[in-house]
């Protein structure tokens, strides 16, 4: 049976219930083809104590969107499991606290909407009902917005959104594949975030920017305002988007 997508709103009940005594429990981690996002990247490698070299080496593959050219960051498929997350144990998720979105939205899909003239952004949803997954049918008191809260889903969206804005700006400015050296760029500046840090502290890497003392201050120490750094600098040197300096 083929999965089917039901659209729902925040208030629809969330009647799913994801547990170990479901007789699928972790089957949804045990086939993965699993994207991951520079902010997934981000929580994970830090949960682990990991640099991003380091932890994008052992744990994830890449390859490169045929037509886009842009970088994918996929788990890297564990020969001794086939396709298990690297994470999964039988006591379920390893890295729970700092699973990546796709995880903490399934079975939900989420798509947004920009408005170009506010910048506001709309959140569509649907359920994503496939036979394999046998948490459907359970009643719950929850509705759709009190099962995101639930999953602690908000930062992970709102980080993956400026990566869509970004990818949103280079289907329009650059609608063709990136060349290897603009992806390798992209894929330093928001997946190998510990790599970017010491080219610029130590290499003089951005020297040509002046940046300010107190955006070297900002990105220093702190990874999620690198990143956020990295996805401006990207629109920069890539799309000609001019960064800005202010607080
Ligand atoms: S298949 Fe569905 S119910 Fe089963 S463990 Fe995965 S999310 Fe939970
Ligand atoms: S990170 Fe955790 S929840 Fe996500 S696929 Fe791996 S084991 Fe499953």
């Amino acid at each position: 049976m083929p999965e089917e997508m039901v659209p729902v709103t925040f208030d629809t009940l969330m009647n799913f219930r994801c547990s170990p005594e479901n007789e699928c429990f972790n089957d949804c981690c045990r086939d993965l083809n699993q994207a991951l996002t520079p902010y997934d990247v981000l929580r994970l490698r830090k949960s682990l104590g990991m640099i991003s070299q380091d932890f994008l080496k052992k744990y994830t593959s890449l390859h490169h969107g045929p037509k886009s050219g842009l970088p994918v960051v996929e788990f890297k498929p564990n020969p001794e499991t086939g396709h298990a997350c690297p994470f999964v144990t039988p006591e379920g998720c390893s890295v729970y606290k700092d699973r990546p979105a796709s995880c903490r939205m399934y079975p939900l899909a989420r798509a947004i909407t920009r408005s170009r003239e506010t910048g506001e952004v709309s959140e569509f949803f649907a359920l994503i009902e496939e036979p394999h997954c046998k948490g459907f049918g359970a009643k719950s008191d929850l509705t759709v917005q009190e099962w995101l809260k639930d999953q602690d889903v908000q930062t992970h969206n709102e980080e993956n959104d400026k990566l869509m804005g970004l990818i949103s700006l280079k289907n329009r400015i650059l609608p063709g594949k990136l060349e290897g050296n603009q992806a390798d760029k992209f894929y330093l500046a928001l997946y190998d975030l510990d790599e970017f840090r010491f080219l610029i502290f130590n290499k003089n890497f951005l020297e040509a920017l002046k940046l300010p003392e107190s955006i070297l201050e900002k990105i220093k120490g702190n990874d999620e305002a690198l990143l956020d750094f990295g996805i401006a600098w990207v629109g920069f040197v890539l799309f000609g988007i001019p960064m800005s300096f202010g607080d």
